[in-house]
């Protein structure tokens, strides 16, 4: 289980993390706000610990744009303030949990671990770029209102371009994520996948979405 702590307090993170890592996590701290939704959008976290005042970005800033791009990671606030509307704020940005400063270790330990417990939070059921729309829950496609006829892998890649839509994928991490499997010798399969799901997704459409990174991989821009 993987964990970022974004604090800019450095005795609070240095005691956060070693708290955790002696408790099995593997910790990663950012002691900024930029630097800190760096780490989150490049790395797949199992929970986030923000601190909501933060030099360079708040915490409500990062949260928020964390899940403007579809990462659901869940989030525990880590704050000084309790106010009753700075709670609200937290939650209905999609923060999981949320902690008033000065806490006890054990406390902190405790809501970790219930809020891994229940796993990934608030999956979206649709997600949108531009004309298309993609329907989680029930598998569909559709751009400018029109079904695409999808394969489930081919649902699957597209899925996780959008999700992830801004960000190039690797051919390496389409074939771990897609096909679960290490395709280190033959990425040529995500390039003929990807050309496939091509033929469907923008050929019969003027708009193109999917942009490829020549030696990198594949991106959809988020407008
Ligand atoms: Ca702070």
């Amino acid at each position: 289980m993987r964990i970022l702590i974004v604090e800019d307090e450095s005795k609070t993170a240095a005691y956060l993390k070693k708290g955790l890592s002696e408790n099995g996590f593997v910790v990663d701290t950012a002691s900024e706000g930029d630097s800190g939704l760096r780490l989150a959008e490049s790395n797949e976290y199992d929970l986030i610990i923000l601190d909501v005042m933060l030099p360079k970005q708040d915490g409500w800033t990062i949260l928020s744009e964390i899940r403007h791009r579809g990462k659901q990671t869940p989030v525990l606030f880590l704050t000084a303030r309790d106010s009753v509307q700075d709670r609200v704020k937290g939650l209905e940005l999609g923060a999981d949990d949320y902690l008033v400063k000065p806490f006890a270790f054990s406390e902190l330990l405790a809501r970790v671990r219930t809020i891994l417990r229940r796993g990934p939070t608030r999956q979206p059921e649709t997600l949108q770029i531009a004309d298309l729309e993609i329907d989680l829950l029930k598998h569909k496609a559709t751009r400018s209102g029109k079904k695409l006829d999808l394969t489930p892998k081919e649902f699957a890649l597209l899925s996780l371009l959008v999700r992830r839509s801004g960000e190039v994928i690797s051919r390496t991490l389409i074939a771990e994520q897609v096909w679960d499997m290490n395709f280190d010798s033959d990425t040529n399969v995500v390039d003929v996948a990807v050309r496939r799901l091509r033929s469907k997704v923008d050929d019969p459409f003027e708009r193109k979405l999917i942009q490829t990174v020549r030696g990198v991989g594949y991106v959809i821009e988020n407008d």
